[in-house]
């Protein structure tokens, strides 16, 4: 099977295994895990913060920057399609009693002038606006990211109007590759940021999320009583600093992978719109006058490729590096066939 439903299905390699296999591990909870030591500092000096914190999961990560970053009663402004809203089973009311503002950005992307539009005057009968989340790649904007200067533009209306500002930077890296901007310069425009490596990195398990000393002390708390204090946590760090190291360059690849790909979609009579394809996502919508998304991706399955529903006529297809270049050729063999 060529497996594109998510870039989270990628395996371990060999090698990534002797890594973790070869870790120096300690427990976690007394900050005695060497290797989740390391990883860490790794994160917090590549994005030009402080501080860092090992999650079990992007999720985790998110919610606990959430908790930490509001009081119950305050508002966060975000993307109506933005994961912390839409797949993250509504923790931002469970954990943190906070309300949202949904924006209806371009493909997953909001701007400075929307984000203080939406900030709330200072009355006793409304929310307090005190956190906004961009999420960089979009995962519902099929992988779409942020220019830097759109980020600089929001960080300065954050800044005018005192409001944090997070990242949920689940595929970050891929935003990085594509755009080719620096962990430095993104990671010193956020007061947070959640970075994924069981996505197109390729680790098993593992998320970091990352900023100030005081804001990691905070998280730390947080993510104890969220039950996610691991002890020899290390095996799973050892994997993440091993996908740093190995897997953040060919990123491209993917990207590659996903715009051939697009560029066949493109030509098809029988798919209506591509997004814009600037990652490793790709996201296209059927003509339903002629086929259907449960027809389409039957005929996928039969040929041997898994793909998902996203939306009432869409599809959506995720490259990541357990998909190779012989396996694309057969993926733009097999639409290109479909009657
Ligand atoms: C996958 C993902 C997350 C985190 O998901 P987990 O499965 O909890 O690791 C967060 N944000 C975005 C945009 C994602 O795609």
């Amino acid at each position: 099977m060529i497996d594109l439903r998510s870039d989270t299905l990628t395996k371990p390699s060999a090698p990534m295994l002797q890594a973790m296999f070869a870790a120096q591990v300690g427990d976690d909870v007394f900050s005695e895990d060497p290797t989740i030591n390391v990883l860490e500092s790794t994160m917090a000096a590549l994005f030009n913060q402080e501080a860092a914190l090992f999650c079990a999961s992007g999720t985790m990560a998110n919610q606990i920057a959430v908790k930490a970053h509001t009081q119950p009663m305050d508002e966060i402004i975000l993307d109506k399609t933005a994961h912390i809203y839409y797949y993250e089973t509504a923790g931002f009311a469970f954990h943190s009693g906070v309300s949202v503002k949904l924006i209806d950005g371009d493909k997953g992307r909001i701007t400075a002038e929307q984000v203080i539009e939406n900030i709330q005057p200072n009355f006793d009968w409304l929310p307090k606006t005190s956190l906004v989340c961009l999420e960089n790649t979009s995962n519902k904007g099929g992988g779409s990211c942020y220019e830097l200067k759109a980020i600089e533009e929001i960080k300065a209306a954050c800044d005018a109007h005192g409001l944090k500002l997070h990242m949920d930077g689940a595929r970050l890296y891929n935003a990085i590759v594509a755009k080719k901007y620096t962990t430095q310069q993104i990671g010193g425009l956020c007061d947070s940021l959640s970075v994924c490596f069981s996505k197109g990195l390729g680790a098993p398990v593992g998320s970091v999320l990352i900023g100030s000393k005081e804001f990691i002390r905070k998280a730390r708390r947080i993510r104890k009583v969220f039950g996610g204090g691991m002890r020899q946590a290390g095996y799973l760090a050892a994997a993440c600093l091993y996908a740093i190291e190995n897997n953040v360059e060919r990123l491209e690849i993917d990207h590659q992978h996903a715009k051939q790909i697009a560029a066949v979609l493109e030509n098809l009579s029988w798919i209506k719109e591509v997004l814009p394809c600037e990652t490793n996502i790709l996201i296209f919508t059927i003509d339903e006058t002629k086929t259907s998304v449960e027809a389409v991706l039957s005929y996928l399955k039969e040929n041997g490729i898994l793909a998902v529903q996203f939306g009432k006529h869409q599809i959506r297809l995720v490259f990541h590096l357990d998909i190779s270049s012989e396996m694309v050729e057969e993926v733009e063999r097999i639409f290109r066939n479909f009657r």
